[in-house]
């Protein structure tokens, strides 16, 4: 609808339209001023708007709140335009209203949609994101939703302007993994999954990523995807690892740990060209010590007997329990000679024990025979090999080492 007002906003004269929007008829309204359409007549958008065209005769364009004749509240996009006139001629404005209710209500809208969309995703246990890669390689987060800050104490707008903030994060064991996974789901575009660590403030964090990929123009990479805290249940999960890998008794490994971790070792050896010496160990006269003193006792001895040992050794040497008062030993990236070395020592270690069983001091003594797994070999036939070889240290006398044929032997300890 258009309008012609004077300089003081009275209507001169107005087009058919102006009745059909603002509902109040065309020859009522010349003469009233324009202002009576504002919803605030005095102070309102249309009083401003003309005081400006006033003021400096240069148009003014913007939304304004109207009310129509029946009292409903209309949005409208106004242009107050001065008209050409003659000098000492008097001041008139075209102004022009268009009716964007419609416009407006879907902004508003839509606007609702997405709060509600950012409500819902930030109230969601993780986040949900948008990561791009460039043909370049680099990496930005177009998208991340609220729930970063609960998983890693970071602000999303942080992260979006510097995905380097994020990933500098992620734990350095885990970095290697993280650029391979990703890289491969962008050449194959099949979907990106990982579990990674991040160091936050609080400590270690768990996630878990899936992202579907798709490629975009100029070769760009887009992955869009959740992240979520699995924390909890990874250290349950770790929990669980080492109960079934644990020997209650003792806590130190049990037998199916040993022959799965020793399996591990055996082939890293392996690829290195490597030998790795290997022995059992087995409690001297051990049910004797239970008939005179009690299963209790023997309880107690087992497992003064396994700290003693685990002593002896360094952290990542596999000990296990793998059978009633039976241990095994691998020592890893040690020669045999120093094998010998470090078993001699745990076995004096194990004879200077005094056990206290009710106030009477008992000593233990054990046995061990030695072998090697040779690279190409298994770690069954060394474990059967350095048997026989505990068989042979408990014939010749016990609380002694004994090795397999072919070990190397340290030339003090030959024919003792
Ligand atoms: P040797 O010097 O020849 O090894 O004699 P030994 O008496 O130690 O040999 P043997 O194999 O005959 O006895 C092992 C004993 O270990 C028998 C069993 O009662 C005892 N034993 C096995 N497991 C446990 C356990 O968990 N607790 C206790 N207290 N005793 C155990
Ligand atoms: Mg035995
Ligand atoms: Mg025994």
């Amino acid at each position: 609808m258009a309008v012609i007002v004077d300089a003081h906003g009275v209507i001169l004269n107005a087009n058919p339209g102006f009745e059909r929007y603002s509902g109040h008829p065309r020859r009522a309204m010349v003469g009233r001023r324009l202002t009576c359409l504002d919803v605030d007549p005095l102070h309102g958008d249309i009083s401003r708007a003309l005081a400006h065209c006033v003021a400096r005769r240069t148009s003014w364009q913007g939304a304004l709140l109207c009310r129509r004749a029946d009292g409903q509240p209309v949005h409208q996009q106004g242009v107050f335009q001065p008209l050409e006139t003659w000098p000492g001629e008097p001041l008139r404005l075209l102004v022009t209203l268009q009716d964007i209710t419609d416009l407006h209500q879907s902004a508003q809208h839509d606007h609702a949609e997405l709060e509600r969309l950012e409500g819902m995703l930030s109230g969601l246990p993780g986040v949900v994101f948008q990561l791009c890669e460039t043909a370049r390689g680099d990496l930005a987060f177009h998208y991340l939703s609220d729930g970063l800050q609960a998983l890693a104490a970071l602000s999303s707008r942080t992260v979006m302007e510097s995905a380097e903030s994020l990933l500098a994060r992620v734990h350095a064991e885990d970095r290697g993994a993280l650029t391979t996974s990703l890289a491969q789901s962008a050449v194959s575009l099949d979907p990106w999954t990982l579990e990674f660590r991040l160091d936050t403030s609080d400590g270690i964090r768990w996630v878990e990523v899936r992202a579907t990929p798709r490629r975009g123009p100029d070769g760009v990479t887009e992955w869009d995807g959740v992240m979520l805290d699995i924390t909890t249940h990874k250290r349950e999960e770790q929990r669980t690892r080492r109960l079934v890998s644990t020997d209650m008794l003792t806590g130190v490994l049990n037998r199916r740990a040993f022959f799965d971790f020793g399996e591990a070792v055996r082939a890293h050896a392996a690829r290195q060209g490597r030998s790795v010496p290997l022995a059992m160990l087995d409690l001297d006269h051990f049910k004797t010590l239970n008939d005179t003193h009690g299963h209790a006792a023997g309880d107690l001895a087992l497992q003064v007997f396994a700290t003693t040992c685990r002593d002896c050794l360094r952290p990542y040497d596999l000990f296990a329990r793998i059978g009633g008062e039976e241990f095994a030993i691998l020592l890893v990236d040690t020669s045999p000679e120093a094998a010998w070395a470090v078993l001699e020592r745990l076995r004096e270690a194990v004879e200077a024990i005094e056990l206290d069983v009710k106030g009477e001091l008992l000593s233990l003594t054990v046995s061990l025979g030695l072998a090697v797994i040779p690279p190409q070999g298994s770690l069954e036939f060394a474990l059967s090999q350095a048997d026989r070889a505990l068989y042979r240290a408990k014939h010749e006398g016990r609380n002694r080492l004994a090795s397999a044929p072919g070990y190397p032997e340290p030339q003090e300890r030959t024919g003792t």
